[in-house]
């Protein structure tokens, strides 16, 4: 497995691999990397032949007041993760490195950005935005590979590919989820003992949600109600939002009809978690994409 951390390696490579047929497939991460990033390097693994992981804790994308200077930091385990998942090439550049000076430009996708996640973190979906866009112009991949457990992020992303002609197929992977149906994620090695054992009520006030759906509920405000109520349940959970979506362009719904994304964002102690359903309702029937469970014959998720 090739690692690099300057970004005219990374072109090397992947130029390299394009001369000689293969399709390029990356997969962007802030590294500290657990089975839902595993689960997006093999989706890039079965369809890609030459995979990089990109591994970079962007700047851009964190806020003054957030979490930039403790986030979870791991590149050795995160290196032999890759190199256990078959990954062809590593890219873990420094800050220098992507930013040699501050970024006069930045790419903004408009509307997507504004609400949800957005209303609580106004600059994170550009700095997500312009680094996917250094990423892909860096590594020319053929596809990119991103976790419907950042729903907002996989629609803007796949807006601006879209709205920019990007050459590069844009992959929704589904979320993984620990046995106590929390969706994985770096932050949650922030959680407390106690504010652990509290986070999977955003996963069952999701799956009471479904619920009601396949039972026949079609008022989005009913819907949000019972989420609201399983979040209150559990004093050590504030729901932060719980919207019911377009899932394409994520305009809000009264009705359930098609194909939709109900997403909730929650602090738990003072981590803030997001998680999220895919639903299609047509008529009478409902089909709910709830993730899937880590695979258990994995080795265990780092403490
Ligand atoms: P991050 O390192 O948190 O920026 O995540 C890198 C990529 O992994 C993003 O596309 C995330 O959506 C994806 N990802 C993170 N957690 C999960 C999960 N539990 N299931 C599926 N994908 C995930």
């Amino acid at each position: 497995m090739l690692h690099v951390d300057r970004i005219a390696e990374l072109r090397v490579a992947c130029e390299r691999a394009r001369a000689a047929g293969q399709r390029v497939g990356v997969v962007p991460t802030m590294g500290f990397l657990h089975d839902g990033h595993r689960s997006l390097i093999r989706a890039a693994r079965r369809d890609a032949d030459f995979v990089v992981v990109t591994i970079f804790v962007n700047p851009l994308q964190f806020g003054a007041d957030e979490d930039l200077d403790r986030y979870p930091r791991d590149l050795a385990g995160d290196l032999a993760q890759c190199e256990a998942e078959g990954v062809d090439c590593v890219f873990a550049p420094s800050v220098g490195e992507m930013y040699p000076r501050p970024p006069a430009t930045n790419v903004h996708v408009a509307d997507l950005t504004s609400d949800l996640c957005g209303a609580a973190r106004p600059t994170h979906f550009d700095g997500v935005t312009t680094v996917v866009t250094k990423l892909f112009a860096i590594a020319g991949p053929c596809a990119a590979y991103f976790g419907r457990k950042d729903a907002q992020q996989l629609a803007v992303v796949t807006r601006m590919a879209d709205d920019l002609n990007l050459p590069v197929e844009i992959v929704g992977c589904p979320i993984v989820r620990e046995a106590d149906g929390l969706a994985m994620s770096s932050r949650n090695a922030y959680l407390s003992a106690g504010d652990r054992a509290a986070a999977p009520t955003l996963f069952a006030a999701l799956r009471a949600a479904v619920d009601a759906v396949a039972g026949g509920e079609r008022d989005a405000a009913s819907v949000l109600a019972i989420v609201r109520a399983v979040v209150s349940s559990e004093p050590r959970v504030t729901l932060e939002y719980a919207e019911l979506r377009d899932a394409h362009d994520l305009t809000p719904v009264g009705t359930l009809d098609g194909s939709l994304l109900l997403a909730v964002a929650a602090r738990v102690g003072g981590t803030r978690l997001i998680d999220n359903v895919h639903l299609r309702v047509d008529g009478a029937d409902v089909v709910a994409d709830l993730g899937v469970k880590r695979d258990v014959n994995d080795a265990p998720a780092r403490a």
